[in-house]
């Protein structure tokens, strides 16, 4: 791709260095023009004082002049026409102007072969050479001409990939085994009048393993993949998406049974006629012939189209209707167990160390994708190989994990003395809340500033009880506003930095009011939907409740948070001497891990899985000025709506 580019490039710039040359070769030969008559550098006043030596006629109404000495024609003059001044030359004769002058004449049908014929000729041919050339490479083709229709999709025979590659999604897997089965055995489903389905849909946030899935299935079925992006289809020229529609479902029937793959068909299969300034043509015709193709499959055909989006909703409906996409297959981020698995699977040709410990790792991960997981052990190789050991240990690997998770720690980052002192009262606020009220573990406690965050505090659950009660969402609300009331206590001020812990206490306790039936005064009401709903091409607020509503809601939530700062205040006056020790710590150490953090309770660690214990940790990033970012517990740790919970 590279080196074609650079090819392009050259020849574009040879061409256009040709055309430079000859026009300005034209314009150095070009014979200057005089006037006939009048003056005395005029054509006649030449002739009649003996200066010319040849004249040329050229055409009809050119006449070139060779002055006397000169060797070339140097001077040329408009006549009127070309039997016009052959009059004139008689009466020149006459005159005897002519005695020493040469007269040609070029031949009159052809005009002058070079100037007038061959010189545009070559010149066009060469601007649209150049032309050409900028138009095929814009429409991405290479190597072939006038392919601009032509499908860019991979054919791909012999897939590797096969459903042990992706880990977890069992549930996934098994609605994709039917699929293998339809490819390996059409007839079977054809002979007793099923149909074959023609689309599935993959469904899911990036890097969830939906490509993955799509290959592994061709892998599976042992059948050819032709995949093709869906923003490949978009192109500058109108009619060349929908042509390489065309083409691309032209190649798969050739090659029955077959998987043909469109990802990111959001780029293609947009809602028509929405968005801004109206619809796309380009778009909608590609969408148009997409949907054409699928319809027009013999029922028997065993080619299956997969797709693969993240947004399902703003897809065209018509992509979903029966014969076109309509399997959905829901590819979700794993789940502790899910990302267990992917942990091991990537890990196959890593080698290392014995005190990994892929459970601990899966805990530390959460909302991590496949992708992300794949990325961190990349990451975690890279730190070993370069101490140039032979294996991968933990510490690689949990460092790996917050550097994918909130970029590359920042050290060298300038911070001010007052912020310094902010964060870790800020940062020992949280810890100290979360130890104090039991439910959490403190496994890290850092004011180093990492990606946009000041410092952070990693607790993570003591135990792994699916279900959320009151007294532990208030607790949460208590950790989150710690850090704040460890500000209050002893900077007797506070700091923008506890934006993000404010707006993710409040909306735990909005919640509680109106989503999960927790508050004395409002009951066993469910007030949600207050939230932006996506209505089809449109976000709208949505409230199902009256105004006296909405606003007792916001006095219990204000009363929930009232009450929970002040546990936080006095559960850190109470504590003010571990807090001082702690931050204390924090100046020394800038990290502090859960041992130490125990010790400054007057705790011994004694938790056997010592790596995960003391190391691992998961920064739930904390800005400490001003925007927002995840911080003390992750929005993962708080279901959504209790039946979520399996
Ligand atoms: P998507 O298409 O959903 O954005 P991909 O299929 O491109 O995601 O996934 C990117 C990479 O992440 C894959 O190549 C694979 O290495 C890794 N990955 C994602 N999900 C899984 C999984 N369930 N099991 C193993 N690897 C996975
Ligand atoms: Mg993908
Ligand atoms: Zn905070």
């Amino acid at each position: 791709m590279k080196t074609s580019t650079r090819r392009t490039l050259i020849i574009v710039g040879v061409i256009v260095l040709v055309i430079l040359a000859f026009v300005l070769a034209y314009e150095l030969t070009r014979p200057t023009e005089i006037v006939f008559s009048g003056n005395e550098n005029s054509f006649e006043s030449m002739l009649a004082s003996g200066q010319v030596q040849a004249i040329y006629i050229e055409g009809n109404y050119t006449v070139k002049i060779k002055r006397t000495g000169d060797n070339s024609f140097k001077y040329f003059v408009n006549v009127d026409s070309r039997v016009a001044f052959s009059d004139k030359l008689d009466e020149y004769k006459a005159a005897g102007y002519l005695d020493n002058v040469v007269v040609q004449y070029d031949d009159p049908s052809s005009g002058s072969l070079l100037s007038s014929i061959i010189v545009p000729i070559v010149l066009y041919a060469l601007l649209f050479g150049v032309f050409y050339i900028i138009i095929r490479k814009s429409a991405g083709a290479q190597g072939q001409a006038m392919n601009f229709g032509k499908t860019k999709a991979n054919q791909v025979r012999d897939i590797k990939v096969r459903f042990s590659d992706v880990a977890g999604a069992e549930e996934e897997k098994q609605e994709l085994q039917e699929i293998v089965d339809f490819l390996k055995h059409p007839k079977k489903y054809t002979d007793i009048g099923a149909r074959i389905p023609r689309g599935v849909l993959l469904v899911g946030p990036p890097g969830t393993g939906k490509t993955l899935f799509a290959k592994a299935v061709a892998g599976e079925a042992n059948v050819p993949f032709f995949s093709i992006s869906g923003s490949d289809f978009v192109e500058m020229f109108v009619g060349v998406g929908a042509s390489r529609v065309r083409d691309l479902f032209e190649q798969a029937k050739k090659n029955m049974p077959c998987i043909i793959f469109i990802d990111e068909i959001d780029a293609v299969g947009r809602q028509r006629g929405a968005g801004l300034g109206g619809g796309n043509d380009e778009r909608e015709q590609t969408l148009n012939q997409l949907l054409v193709q699928m319809d027009g499959f013999e029922a028997s055909s065993s080619i299956i189209v997969m797709a693969a989006t993240n947004r399902a909703d703003i897809l065209d409906p018509a992509l979903m209707r029966p014969g076109r996409f309509d399997r959905q297959i829901y590819v979700n981020v794993p789940d502790v167990k899910g990302r267990e698995e992917i942990f091991k699977v990537h890990s196959r040709n890593k080698p290392l160390a014995s005190d990994v410990n892929f459970k601990s790792l899966a805990r530390l991960t959460v909302g991590f994708t496949g992708a992300d997981i794949e990325n961190v052990l990349n990451e975690s190789a890279i730190l070993a190989a370069r101490d140039n050991r032979k294996l991968i240990t933990m510490k690689d690997i949990s460092e790996a994990v917050n550097k994918v998770e909130a970029g590359p720690a920042k050290k060298s980052r300038l911070v001010t003395e007052t912020d310094k002192r902010i964060t870790a009262y800020h940062e020992s606020g949280h810890a100290i809340i979360a130890k104090k009220l039991g439910n959490n573990t403190v496994h890290e406690v850092t004011i180093i500033p990492r990606g946009q965050a000041g410092g952070f505090t990693i607790s993570l659950p003591a135990n792994d009880d699916a279900y959320m009660t009151k007294q532990k969402l208030l607790d949460r609300i208590t950790e989150l506003l710690g850090g704040r009331a460890a500000e209050e206590i002893v900077i007797h001020d506070i700091s923008t930095g506890a934006s993000n812990d404010i707006q993710r206490a409040s909306q735990i306790a909005r919640k509680m009011v109106t989503e999960w039936g927790m508050s004395d005064s409002i009951g066993n009401m469910y007030l949600g939907a207050s939230e932006e709903v996506f209505l089809g091409r449109d976000y709208q607020q949505q409230l199902n409740y009256s105004e006296e509503v909405a606003a007792k809601i916001d006095e219990e939530i204000k009363t929930i948070i009232d009450t929970q700062y002040q546990v936080a205040l006095s559960i850190l006056r109470e504590n003010r001497d571990i807090m001082d020790a702690m931050v204390k710590a924090l100046y020394e150490k800038e990290t502090i891990y859960e041992d130490e953090i125990d010790a400054l309770f007057g705790e011994e660690n004694d938790n056997a899985d010592s790596i995960f214990s003391s190391k691992v940790n998961r920064p739930d990033a904390h800005k400490s000025n001003g925007a927002s970012s995840l911080d003390g517990v992750s929005e993962t740790d708080i279901p959504k709506d209790p039946s979520d919970v399996e």
